[in-house]
C-alpha cells in the first residue's frame, strides 16, 4: 500500500504539487486499495510530471487530454481506480471542452486540478484563471479578461461533486481526495497550488488571507446545488471543502446498457463464429 516510488520529483522548492502528489498518496493509502488498483493520467504542465511520481500505474498524456484517457481507462477496466490531473492552463484553457463533457458524463473518474492561476512551465504566462489586470510576459499591460471560474462551470455543467482545496491544508485536501475517489460518479477537485516562481501575486499568503473554510458557514448544506452556486458566487469563488454532492445520480457506467461488470481483458467478449459470419454478411 505504498504509493511512494523512487523518483524524485524536479518541482521548484515549495512548489504547491508537492502536497497534491502526498495528498493522493495518502487518501489511495487510506483507501486501503493496493497500486495495481491505481491509475494517475496527467496532461502536460509543470503538474503534468506528478503520473511519474506516484507508484501506481501512471500515464503522462498529451495537453489536455488528461480526461478523455482516464475515460477510456475506467470504461476498459472498470475496477481500476481513476485519478485524471492537470493544471489550470491543462485543464480551462486546451482541455476545457473535455473537462465540461467529462463532467456531464458523470464517469466514475476523479480530476484533480492544480491550479495556480499561471502557465509555470512556459515560465509564467497569463493562463485562463489569471485574473483581470495580472502582469505577465504575454500579458505585459495586464489581462484584459476576467479569470474562468471553474466552480460554476462545475456546476452549472452538472458536476455531482464539486470541491476545492489549498495544497497547505493537507489534511483537508487529503480527505476531500479520498472522499472523491468513494464518489459514486465524476469528482471534480480544484486545488489551489501555488507556483512559487512565476506567480508573485496569488501567494501562500494571499490565500491564507482570502480563503474561506465551508466548515466555517454555519448551516452550509452541500446537497443543494442552487445554494453551492450562491455561496461560491458570493465568496468569488474563494472557498474550500466539498461544495456540491449529489449521490443519487447514476455514474455513466450505471447507465450503459451491457457495460461489462469485468475488466476487458477478463470479460467474455470474443466473438462467435456464427456472430462472425452475420456481420460479415451484412457487408457483402
Ligand atoms: Fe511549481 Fe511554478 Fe516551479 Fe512549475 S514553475 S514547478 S508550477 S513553482
Amino acid at each position: 500500500k505504498d504509493f511512494r516510488n523512487t523518483v524524485k520529483p524536479n518541482w521548484c522548492p515549495g512548489c504547491g504539487d508537492f502536497s497534491v502528489q502526498a495528498a493522493i498518496q495518502r487518501a489511495a493509502a487510506n483507501l486501503e486499495i493496493v497500486p495495481h488498483e491505481l491509475a494517475v493520467v496527467s496532461g502536460i504542465g509543470c503538474s503534468g510530471r506528478l503520473s511519474g511520481y506516484i507508484n501506481s500505474y501512471g500515464l503522462h498524456g498529451i495537453h489536455g487530454r488528461a480526461l478523455p484517457i482516464a475515460q477510456g481507462l475506467k470504461m476498459a477496466n472498470r475496477d481500476l481506480n481513476v485519478i485524471a490531473t492537470g493544471g489550470d492552463g491543462d485543464g480551462f484553457a486546451i482541455g476545457m471542452g473535455h473537462t465540461i463533457h467529462s463532467i456531464r458524463r458523470n464517469i466514475d473518474i476523479t480530476y484533480v486540478v492544480m491550479d495556480n492561476q499561471i502557465y509555470g512551465l512556459t515560465k509564467g504566462q497569463t493562463s485562463p484563471r489569471s485574473a483581470a489586470g495580472f502582469v505577465t510576459k504575454s500579458t505585459p499591460g495586464g489581462a484584459i479578461e476576467p479569470s474562468l471560474k471553474p466552480l460554476e462551470v462545475a456546476l452549472s455543467s452538472g458536476a455531482t461533486f464539486v470541491a476545492q482545496s489549498f495544497s497547505t491544508d493537507l489534511k483537508e485536501l487529503t480527505a476531500i481526495i479520498e472522499e472523491g475517489m468513494k464518489h459514486k460518479g465524476f469528482s471534480f477537485i480544484n486545488v489551489f497550488s501555488p507556483c512559487v516562481t512565476y506567480n508573485k501575486v496569488n501567494t501562500y499568503d494571499w490565500f491564507k488571507e482570502n480563503l474561506t473554510k465551508l466548515s466555517s458557514i454555519e448551516g452550509y448544506d452541500n446537497t443543494n446545488r442552487a445554494e453551492a452556486m450562491k455561496t461560491v458566487m458570493e465568496h468569488d469563488g474563494l472557498v474550500t471543502g466539498i461544495i456540491y454532492q449529489n449521490n443519487e445520480e447514476e455514474s455513466y457506467q450505471d447507465k450503459v446498457e451491457g457495460y461489462s461488470k469485468e475488466p476487458l481483458n477478463k470479460a467474455d467478449i470474443m466473438m462467435k463464429e456464427e456472430q462472425l459470419q452475420e456481420l460479415m454478411n451484412d457487408f457483402m
